[in-house]
Formats: structure tokens, sequence, C-alpha cells
């Protein structure tokens, strides 16, 4: 997709810092890291989103982004832990609309997480999470 950021830089037309590559994915650092060391896993062929992408790929996507993860203390960047982290839609923060898994090392003290809402420290009762439980299940079911 020639307006595709992400499919620019699988094609070699725009510039990127290579990880690793085979023939379904590509992994290369983001252009504006969280921490050092954070990449984008992303699959050659351009899928929008978590709908798009064949559930072969993605699993492929998670297995690439678990190897890279585990050789993260090794390598003398800052790790004492990993977040893998994909923006599924505009509302979770997805910018670039060629699906893409981060692997983003973490240590204690880098300011980096979520801002939870105003409501999160007020726990569902159980009855309310058995609710919401169903209504998944059913769809799962489906
Ligand atoms: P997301 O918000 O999950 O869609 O994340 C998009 C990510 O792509 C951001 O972390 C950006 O910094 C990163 N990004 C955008 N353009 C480039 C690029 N040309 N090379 C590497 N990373 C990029
Ligand atoms: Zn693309």
């Amino acid at each position: 997709m020639a307006s595709c950021i992400f499919c620019q830089i699988i094609e070699g037309k725009a510039e990127s810092s290579g990880v690793y590559e085979d023939d379904i994915s590509l992994a290369f650092m983001d252009i504006q890291p969280v921490n050092p060391g954070h990449i984008l896993v992303v699959p050659k062929e351009h899928f929008v989103d978590l709908a798009d992408l064949p559930a072969n790929i993605g699993a492929h996507l998670f297995q690439v982004a678990q190897r890279i993860s585990l050789c993260m203390p090794k390598t003398g960047i800052k790790s004492e832990g990993i977040d893998l982290f994909l923006a599924d839609g505009e509302a979770a923060g997805q910018e670039v609309f060629h699906v893409h898994l981060h692997v983003i090392p973490r240590f204690a003290g880098d300011g980096f997480g979520f801002r939870f809402g105003p409501n999160y420290t007020n726990l569902p009762e159980r009855r309310e999470l058995d609710k919401v439980a169903a209504q998944i299940k059913a769809q799962l079911e489906s």
C-alpha cells in the first residue's frame, strides 16, 4: 500500500533500522522510542488491524516478539522487563494502520505507564464481572 509508511519500509523505499526479517515479518526500531530498544514487529503484507490479520500471521508476530524480548537482557540495553503492546483501532491509540506489535524494554523509574480512568480504583462486584464475562463468552461460542 503506497501511502503506508510501514509498507514503504518493507519495500525499502523508506529508511529503517532493522533487527530481524523472515518471509512473513520484519522488525525494526521505533522512530520515537518509549525507551532505548523499542522495536516494532510488523507483517510484510499490509493488514490494517486485528480484524484484518490472519490468526497464523498474528501468532508469528508474537513468536518474533517473544524471541526479541528474550534476547533483550543479553544485549546491554537496559531492560528489566518488557511490555508487548498492540494498539488496535484509533480509540486504542493506533496511529499507523498497518498492524504492528510493540516490544518495549522497561526498567524501574522509566516514567512510562498506562494512565487509568477515574473509576479504576472502584472494583466491580463479582456479579458484574460474571455479567461481562457471560457477554463475551456468548459471543465467542456463537
Ligand atoms: P501506534 O500508536 O501503536 O500505531 O504506534 C505507531 C508507532 O510507529 C509509534 O510508536 C511511532 O513512533 C512509530 N513510527 C511511525 N513512523 C515510523 C517510522 N517511519 N519508523 C519507525 N517507527 C515509526
Ligand atoms: Zn502497510
